[in-house]
This record gives structure tokens, sequence and C-alpha cells, in this order.
């Protein structure tokens, strides 16, 4: 073989050799929920201009400094593939004017996205996320509804077992003086920092919090318990969005430690893991962000969104009850002996291909002239209900045998009847 498929990315094929199947349904129960809490989709470009990630994530974050795909294109502009969700989807907004007539808009999202890591188990290059952004609103029933919708896309989607982990960084000027006050702390103790953080604690300070290096964790945790930085409002607003999630019986946990790696959240951020995921036990995150739509150029409205990550999903799914997601699907196979009998079978899987189905069907037949048991272990792999044996006896008396794999029953069907017969039996 002299072509595989680029380092990170991986092809997503059907079962047994993949699981594209899985991922259907994870799409439309994602898209069944989302409709239920009234948002709505959008599909931005692969690409997009670097500047977008530089001015929205933050010059300094890890994705904008050593994760993004980017390249020139022939026009000499600077493009990346997108690394994430919810700046394109701010950029589609304020493009398109929406602020300006419906200001508050609900969205979601699924799709790939792009980062130039080392490749591990959860952690592609190409990876995909489902996500919703909740633009145009600074209230704390936002906060909750995003929270209670993330529960309810990986309920849905039969995922036990998660926890919802929330913190508060407070409005932009919150943020400043707890980097500030972090940066003086810490510069004490600097001698526990690991490399990373020493350099974080010049340009990003907040990340020192999240750090997952143990002598790290142990020094920020012994001296970040009393330090108290969010305003009143601020204050207010998360003891809202923590009511709201107790009305909305959610379970949380507060953890001041959460931080997210990108500059733009404010407010309410949360992450949602699972114990099964081990150190990358992160199944999504998400949070509001208030600044982003005025830092991009638009008006100073609120906003606040999550992403979850396929692959994460997938893991945690296929150790638990959810890789046997229902395929509701019903398969017909229509198996020949003879020229005569492929020919009129070959008329009769176009007819029901084209007829009117209330559940979703998938109609086969054979084309390569195997034997009867070759087309009725073809039928048996692709998992039919039914099958249509069709010979030279059942031409000449205007019929079908139609066996019903299950209960191995046969009965004879006459050609106008198929359809209906099986209508009754599916
Ligand atoms: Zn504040
Ligand atoms: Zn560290």
């Amino acid at each position: 073989m002299n072509y595989k498929s680029v380092k990170g990315t991986a092809d997503i094929l059907p079962a047994p050799a993949g699981s594209i199947e899985l991922r259907q349904a994870m799409e439309s129960i994602s898209q069944d929920v989302f409709q239920r809490f009234g948002y709505r989709e959008v599909r931005t470009p692969i690409i997009e201009e670097r500047s977008l990630f530089v001015k929205s994530i933050g010059e300094e974050t890890d994705i904008v400094t050593k994760e993004m795909f980017s390249f020139k294109d022939r026009g000499e502009r600077e493009i990346v593939l997108r690394p994430e969700g919810t700046a394109p989807i701010v950029r589609a907004y304020l493009e398109a004017n929406l602020h300006k007539t419906d200001a508050f808009q609900k969205f979601y999202y699924i799709g790939p996205m792009f980062r130039a890591e080392r490749p591990q188990a959860g952690r592609m290059r190409q990876f995909h996320q489902i996500g919703a952004e909740a633009i145009g609103s600074g209230l704390p029933e936002i906060d909750a509804e995003i929270i209670r919708l993330l529960a309810a896309l990986l309920d849905a989607m039969k995922i036990r077992g998660y926890k919802i982990r929330i913190n508060n960084l407070g409005c932009k000027d919150d943020k400043a003086g707890l980097s500030k006050t972090l940066r003086t702390i810490l510069d004490k103790e600097k001698n526990a920092l690991c490399d990373d953080c020493k350099k974080r604690l010049d340009k990003n300070p907040l990340r020192v919090l999240d750090c997952k290096n143990e002598s790290c964790r142990t020094m920020v945790r012994s001296v970040f318990k009393s330090v108290k930085f969010l305003c009143e409002n601020c204050e207010g607003h998360f003891k809202k969005v923590l009511a709201c999630l107790d009305d909305l019986n959610i379970k949380y946990e507060l953890d001041p430690f959460i931080v997210r790696g990108l500059d733009y959240y404010t407010q309410t951020v949360f992450e949602v893991t699972h114990p099964e995921l081990g150190s990358q036990d992160a199944l999504g995150a998400g949070g509001r962000y208030d600044n982003l739509i005025s830092d991009m150029g638009g008006p100073e409205l609120g906003a606040a969104g999550f992403a979850l990550g396929v692959e994460r999903i997938l893991i945690v799914a296929a150790k638990q009850e959810a890789a046997a997601y229902p395929d509701d699907k019903k398969v017909i196979y229509i198996a020949t002996m003879g020229e005569a009998a492929k020919k009129k079978g070959f008329g009769l899987l176009d007819s029901l291909r084209g007829g009117k189905w209330e559940k979703k069907m998938s109609f086969d037949m054979d084309y390569e002239n195997k034997s009867l048991k070759a087309q009725m272990r073809e039928a048996d792999k692709l998992g039919a209900k039914l099958v249509l044996i069709i010979g030279d006896d059942e031409i000449a008396k205007g019929e079908v045998m139609l066996r019903d794999m299950m209960t191995k029953e046969q009965q004879s069907v006459k050609f106008d009847d198929v359809a209906r017969t099986i209508k009754g039996k599916i």
C-alpha cells in the first residue's frame, strides 16, 4: 500500500471495520435534542483567516502558539484549518448582521476541527465536535440552559457517570485582577513551578491554576484557597446560575481550578469529565464569553456555549450500553435464482426502493449470480429481517417466497402484494 491517511487523521468506515453507524446515531440523537431546546444548525467553512483565532482564542494560548494548522494560500493569505467552533460562529453571526435584526440566536454545529497535537487516544489532529452557542444574552438562565443542554445530549446518548464541574472566572476586570494577584503570590513560590508555568506566570498566570504537574497543583492549592476576586455583579450572576441549575436538578461540583485554555471565556466556565477517559478526561467544556462579540468588532452582547468531543464520547460509549445505539432500519433482501428471476428481482428492488415507507428501510439484492446459499449468507450479514426469494416457479405463479429471517417461516406472496405484506411484518 502506497498511501496512508495523514498522521493524526483517520477514516471513519462502516461496521465492522469502523463505526460510522455510531456517529450517525449520535448526530441524529443530537439533532433531536438541539431541536427540543430551540437551537438551529450552522455550518461554517473548515478554513478561516488565521487572525480570527489569534484575536479570539488569544495570542499566547497553546492552540494559537503551537497547535494550529496554518498555511498561506495562493493569494498569500494566512489561512488555518479551524481549531474550534465558537469563533467561526461568532464571525458568521456578525458577518450576516444578525445582531442588527434579531440579536439573540441559538445555534449548534457538528463537524471536524483540527489541532496539530501529538496524536493519542481521544486526541486526533482531525477530531470532531458537537457544540452549541447561545449568542446575544448575558442572562444567567442562558448559562444554565447551555449546561442543561449539554447534559441532555449526553443523557440521550446514554452516557452514564459523567461529572460536571463549574467555576466562575468573573468579568474582564475580575480576570485581570486575579491574574495580577496570582502573579504576585506565585512569584514568591516560583521555584515550585514547572517550566511551562514559569512562562505562564508572565503571560497568562490563570493557566497555572489548571496545570497538571503535581508540584504546581500542590503549591497552587495551598496558596489560592483564600483569594476572592469576583465583583458583586459577577458574584450575583454566578449565584443565579447555580440556583437555576438546582431548579433543573443538575448535579455539579464547584471547582475553582477550572480556567479553560482559551482567552475569551468570562464568568461561568465548566468541564464535563468522565472517569473512563483516564488522564485526558474531558468529554467537553464550555462557558460564557461576554467580550468576544465586542472584541471582534460587534456590539456589547453576552454569549455562552460548549463543545463536546465526539471521539471522547465514543471511547466512553464503547464501554457502556451506548455502544448499542439502536439501529432501527429494516433491511429487506431479494434473493434470485436464474436470469429471468434476476430481471424480475431487479424491477421489484427498484419499485420497493421508490415506495412510500414510514420506517427507515434498506433494500438490496445480489447482482453477481451467487448461489442461493451465498445470497442467504449475504442477507444474514446485512441483518435482513425479510428475504424475498424468486426462482422460475415463483415467476410462473407471479409470486415471491417471503422468508422471515427470525422465525424462519416462509409464505408465498403475489407480486402486487409484496410491499403491503412487508409493511405488515416490519
Ligand atoms: Zn466582575
Ligand atoms: Zn505547571
